[in-house]
């Protein structure tokens, strides 16, 4: 069907209308959708085997989405009630899989749009993995391992009954790392009785993969020099501006640094310190360890590295860079602070974080004709390498450290071929990575949903 543009916003509009009155009270997950549609309805009504379906509109509602109590005792005696969830969006391609996340801001709009973006980010990754998204408005701060380890168990308690490893297969996230899915996975197999691939980020010693906590950070790179690529260009002896300090920011940081580039900022949730020196090797193992092993804040490392400075509830973006990498958390990067980045020199965007930038931010880099990648694009090396470690688990065999890189890099590598493959425009040659992301995305999950008849 050819339709004139202002007949394709009568579409998308009266689509977005729809989803709105559903959903009016999740403006994330509004947001989500609304980047979605605007792609992806523009495509439908070109290709014939998706009209009439109401495809999207079944892609947009969760085929399950649980919530329950988690009662916990903290280490004072007191009884304490967190919310758990698990949103389970979409099984077309395989079992649901993506990560929980722990954190006081969670809930069903934040969950629904994290799942709504792992439909697309996983069928980007050629493996059979659905979407799926959890967690807790439990607050992981302050708290200690006891405390942690006793609302893990108590999280499990109920979620255990929902999940498998043919069924949903959850992961880290904010707030959820090693020591989290380890108590996570100590409860599961006590009250299924069986040691199974049901979680992935597990420890080496039992299941995990090698590679499996660096490959979000890793990933964001290796796209990002994918998209330099294109320009004859690469990181190295770039300036590099990375928000957050959690896993992702670390081995993005890691690998920005194996690869020449200099990284000159670092956050989290209170600020952000500039090292104009660059964050070297030791500099980075100094991060690690604070926020790893002493679960210290940020502002701590210009303790220790007195020419560093540390800006209180600021953000990076106002720093001058050649490359930003957003990777704490949705809607950390403004309008106004992508018009800054562009005004200091920023040519490449690569999203380490789900939705990082928000729709603003995103119009402008687009009007720029920058080099933006969507977090559904640039992480999905998190959840593909987690799709790696449901396969070792399966065949029960351990690939050594380069084996699981290679295939990370070449994941990513095709991710990059799709999003031009979608998303270039001929006449200009200019990639529209968001286009690119959501059009491959969709394209395998209808495809497999049309062939699986009304379910
Ligand atoms: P971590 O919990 O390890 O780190 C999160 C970092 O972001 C911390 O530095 C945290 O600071 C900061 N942060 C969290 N919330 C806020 C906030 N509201 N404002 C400012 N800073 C904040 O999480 P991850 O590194 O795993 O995840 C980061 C992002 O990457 C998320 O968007 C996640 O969904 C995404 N992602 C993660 C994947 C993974 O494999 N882990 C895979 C794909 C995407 P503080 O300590 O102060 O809270």
């Amino acid at each position: 069907m050819i339709l004139k543009p202002n007949e394709i916003k009568i579409k998308v509009d009266g689509f977005l209308d729809l989803v709105r009155q559903r959903n009016g009270h999740e403006p994330e997950f509004l947001q989500a959708v609304e980047e979605v549609a605007e792609t992806v309805i523009p495509y439908i009504i070109q290709n014939d085997i998706y009209h009439g379906k109401n495809i999207l509109l079944r892609m947009v509602e969760p085929e399950r989405a649980i919530m329950f109590r988690v009662n916990w005792v903290d280490d004072d005696g007191e009884i304490q009630v967190n919310r758990g969830y698990r949103v389970q969006m979409n099984s077309a391609i395989g079992p649901y899989k993506g990560g929980l996340r722990f954190h006081p801001s969670v809930n069903m709009s934040i969950l629904k749009f994290l799942a709504f973006e792992q439909v697309f980010k996983n069928s980007l990754t050629t493996l059979p993995m659905g979407g799926g998204k959890g967690g807790s408005d439990f607050d992981p701060k302050g708290k200690s391992d006891n405390e942690i380890m006793r609302f893990c168990h108590a999280f499990m308690s109920e979620l255990f009954r929902h999940i498998g490893p043919n069924t949903d297969v959850p992961a880290g996230d904010i707030g959820v790392g090693g020591r989290e899915i380890g108590f996570l996975f100590g409860m599961y197999k006590k009250l299924q009785n069986e040691f199974t691939g049901v979680l992935t980020g597990k420890g080496m010693t039992w299941g995990g993969s090698l590679i499996r906590p660096e490959a979000t950070g890793y990933g964001t790179v290796y796209f990002a020099e994918k998209m330099l690529q294109t320009k004859g260009d690469s990181i190295k002896g770039k300036t590099v501006c990375i928000s957050g300090s959690g896993n992702v920011a670390q081995y993005a940081a890691e690998k920005i640094i194996q690869l020449g580039g200099k990284v000159i900022t670092l956050s989290d949730s209170s600020g952000y310190i500039l090292d104009s020196d660059g964050i070297n090797k030791e500099k980075l193992a100094f991060v690690m360890d604070l926020k790893n092993n002493k679960r210290g804040r940020i502002s701590a490392y210009v303790d220790t590295y007195t020419n560093a400075q540390f800006f209180a509830n600021k953000t990076p973006w106002e720093q001058a860079c050649d490359v930003a990498m957003p990777c704490a958390t949705q809607n950390e990067l403004s309008g106004s602070a992508a018009e800054t980045l562009l005004k200091n020199g920023c040519t490449c965007v690569s999203e380490g974080a789900n939705m990082p930038s928000t729709k603003a931010a995103v119009a402008i880099f687009q009007k720029a004709r920058i080099l933006f990648a969507p977090g559904k694009a640039s992480n999905a090396g998190g959840v593909a390498t987690s799709g790696l470690e449901m396969t070792q688990n399966s065949l029960r065999y351990n690939w050594s450290r380069e084996e699981v890189d290679e295939k990370l890099k070449d994941i990513m590598g095709n991710i990059h071929d799709k999003c031009i493959a979608y998303g270039k425009d001929e006449k200009t040659g200019y990639i529209d990575y968001v286009k690119g992301a959501n059009i491959a995305g969709f394209v395998k999950v209808a495809d497999a949903m049309l062939a699986q008849g009304v379910v």
